[in-house]
């Protein structure tokens, strides 16, 4: 979207009449999308140096959340777990670009969805997930034995 800005001319301190930007529609909002979405500090120092009145009152820009998101909005799971392991994720992560202290570049995380208690592994390499996963089914399966 274009703006069209009145002439002015270009000097150190703009002498800009009160009356070319000092009325109602001149509100926060509007030299904001002037300015090219710029930060409320921005618009503000603009808005004192030509003595343009308006306050950031209320102010909501909706253009600059959505460009400022990094992924679009997903609504929340419906689904409800009611008893624990009915639903574990899996996030296998690497390679890290440093190791660990014992040299691991990688790690597998175990989330439960009902208490999202969380196993977290650290692996030398991929090929250790199936150890783990195969770990880990054992001792859940003693663990609900043992309750
Ligand atoms: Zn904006």
């Amino acid at each position: 979207m274009l703006y069209v800005f009145p002439t002015m001319q270009c000097s150190l301190k703009p002498s800009v009449s009160n009356t070319t930007f000092n009325h109602a529609s001149s509100t926060f909002q509007l030299w904001h999308s002037r300015l090219g979405h710029a930060s409320s500090r921005i618009v503000h120092y603009v808005m004192k140096l030509y003595n343009v009145t308006g306050h950031k009152r209320d102010f909501f820009c909706q253009t600059c959340v959505i460009a400022k998101s990094h992924q679009l909005y997903f609504t929340g799971s419906l689904t409800v777990y009611t008893t624990p392991l009915q639903l574990i994720f899996i996030e296998i992560w690497g390679p890290s670009p440093v190791s660990s202290s014992n040299g691991s570049k990688y790690y597998i995380a175990f989330l439960d969805a009902f208490s999202r208690y969380t196993w977290l592994y650290l692996l030398h390499s991929k090929s250790q997930v199936m150890n783990v996963l195969f770990n880990l089914s054992c001792m859940l399966k003693l663990k609900l034995i043992t309750f």
